[in-house]
């Protein structure tokens, strides 16, 4: 099957949060499979999707621009054939249509990365030496292209993961597909997510456990930082290829997984419900109602409800069918901002004193807009409470937040933030009491956004970041 022509690719935002998944399991349609875990990892990429399958003799692969709905038709996933799949969502700012996964450069093995590595010099200099045509290669395509020359020198697949494995420098939780084989792992830290499954008699791996609840697949367990998972007819192969060092992302509890996933055996939605407990505790207020920002803000404002006794309303509602899509919306409409995403009730707004609870700020253009939205309709106080730390460092490791010039906590005081979005009072959570919220020791986690403590090198890229105080 060809790959779907891809003309451009428009985006603005932060990125490269992506989403895989795959399916191991004889007899099943898998692409269908791969499709329906796609959709509940939809949240993890929305600008493109792959998908590849195995019939056991090729591999077939189909890429688009856009949601889920918009890249696959029935006519689509009945030709993508075969009893194991795997698939990918893209979120990313850099790179292009061009770089679309799954990375296939060959009809006999199919890659899908969510991560970043943020050296490759040791990649491209292992490749030129053995005169690799490397030209153009993005992270993702460096890794495919080592694997696939350990491959050509007759290895097995697991020995050209494990042979390509010191090159690696970075974040990798990945999925290959062979005819016959589907093998996952995970860098030594496991900074991304990624899980294990049951389904019949075969095998599921996903970046999140919510997308196993769609498809009624058993979670087994994770993928465990440094190790390599092989399956085949015969079962499932693990091997622990380097000793594990985990280091999650704390980001990916505060903002990125659905409250519904599980990271680490703990439930997202408890740990920010827990979150908004702390900013309780850590910073009382005097208002009249708590409002979330929806989505990611619910279970914190929830839990600062409840913690406080102060009550909880929805009083700003979110248009949940505006996905984020390549199709650009006209400049008037560009100009409203989030009042496409967001509108505000201003019967129950006006003349009131409240706090609206948001995950994070990172450039703070979200929570000015929505300063001005709930002042507009008519609130006399607007507090604003964000369930993490200030972000005061970029992300090496698949996240593609923005430079450090631009982390708006990297260069002004808290104050200085508040006058800036216009807001009566701004408190952030502590890292402690996010830890904390987690229920889970510090030392599992990569707090790098917050601390500038990055667990795995991140090499040359170290020149781009300033200590903030
Ligand atoms: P900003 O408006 O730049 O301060 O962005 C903060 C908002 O974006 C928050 O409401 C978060 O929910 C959301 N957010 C945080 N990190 C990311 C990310 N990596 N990609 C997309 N949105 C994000």
């Amino acid at each position: 099957m060809k790959k779907k022509k891809i003309d451009h690719i428009w985006d603005e935002d932060l990125g490269e949060k992506c989403g895989i998944f795959g399916v191991f399991g004889e007899g099943e349609e898998a692409a269908r499979l791969t499709f329906f875990g796609l959709y509940a990892l939809q949240h993890r990429g929305q600008e493109a999707s792959g998908i590849s399958s195995s019939d056991g003799k090729n591999i077939h692969t189909y890429e688009g621009l856009g949601l889920i709905t918009h890249v696959y038709s029935e006519e689509i996933l009945s030709k993508l054939v075969g009893g194991s799949a795997i698939g990918h969502n893209r979120y990313s700012t850099s790179g292009g249509a061009e770089h679309i996964q799954p990375v296939c450069f060959d009809p006999s093995l199919s890659l899908v990365h969510n991560g970043n590595l943020p050296s490759v010099v040791k990649l491209r200099e292992f490749l030129s030496d053995k005169k690799v045509d490397i030209e153009g290669r993005n992270d993702s395509e460096l890794i495919y292209t080592a694997i696939k020359y350990f491959i050509d020198q007759g290895e097995s697949v697991g020995e050209s993961i494990k042979k390509s494995w010191k090159y690696l420098t970075g974040a990798f939780s990945c999925i290959v597909l062979t005819r016959d084989k589907l093998v996952a792992f995970r860098d030594e830290c496991g900074i991304r997510p990624l899980s294990l499954a049951k389904l019949n008699g075969g095998y599921v791996v996903s970046s999140e456990t919510c997308a196993f609840d769609t498809i009624t697949a058993e979670f087994l367990r994770d993928v465990n930082p440094g190790e390599m998972v092989v399956i085949d007819k015969s079962g499932l192969k693990s091997e622990q290829v380097v000793p594990a060092r985990p280091k999650l992302d704390l980001f990916e509890f505060v903002y990125f997984a659905r409250p519904d996933s599980r990271l680490l055996g703990k439930s997202v939605y408890m740990a920010r419900r827990n979150m908004g407990k702390y900013l309780a505790l850590e910073h009382p207020l005097d208002i009249d109602f708590v409002i979330p920002i929806p989505e990611s803000g619910i279970p914190a404002a929830i839990g600062y409800s409840e913690k406080s006794g102060i009550p909880f309303e929805h009083a700003l509602v979110k248009n949940r069918y505006i996905g984020r899509t390549f199709i650009m919306p006209d400049q008037r409409l560009r100009e409203q901002g989030v009042k496409m995403k967001l509108n505000p009730i201003p019967e129950i707004l006006k003349g009131k004193k409240v706090a609206i609870v948001d995950d994070s700020i990172v450039r703070a253009t979200t929570s000015k807009k929505i300063v001005q939205i709930l002042k507009d309709a008519g609130a006399k106080e607007v507090h604003l409470l964000v369930s993490s730390p200030p972000v005061k460092y970029p992300d090496f490791y698949g996240i593609n937040t923005p430079t450090q010039q631009e982390l708006i906590a990297s260069y002004m005081s808290i104050e200085e933030i508040r006058k800036l979005i216009g807001a009566d009072s701004l408190n952030f959570l502590s890292l402690e009491n996010l830890i904390k919220a987690t229920e889970l020791p510090e030392s599992v986690f990569s707090t790098s956004l917050f601390t500038g403590i990055y667990p795995i090198d991140i090499a040359e890229r170290a020149r781009e970041i300033n200590k903030v105080s």
